[in-house]
């Protein structure tokens, strides 16, 4: 225990909406990555409330 744990990290997914103007920001969902089993960006496709659709999530910064 007390090993190094810089592998696991939260990162933050957004919606990407294409219809919707970005007046408001759609839900964020908190995804727990493995920086060493996934160094790029993740992109998931998950139901957003906000839409009414399902819609592809981008991790941002
Ligand atoms: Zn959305």
């Amino acid at each position: 225990m007390g090993k190094s744990k810089g592998a696991r990290i939260i990162v933050t997914l957004e919606c990407i909406c294409p219809n919707i103007s970005k007046i408001k920001w759609c839900i964020s969902l908190y995804y727990n990555k493995n920086r060493r089993n996934t160094p790029e960006k993740i992109k998931l496709k998950k139901y957003c409330p906000n839409c009414n659709c399902h819609s592809l999530f981008q991790e941002i910064k």
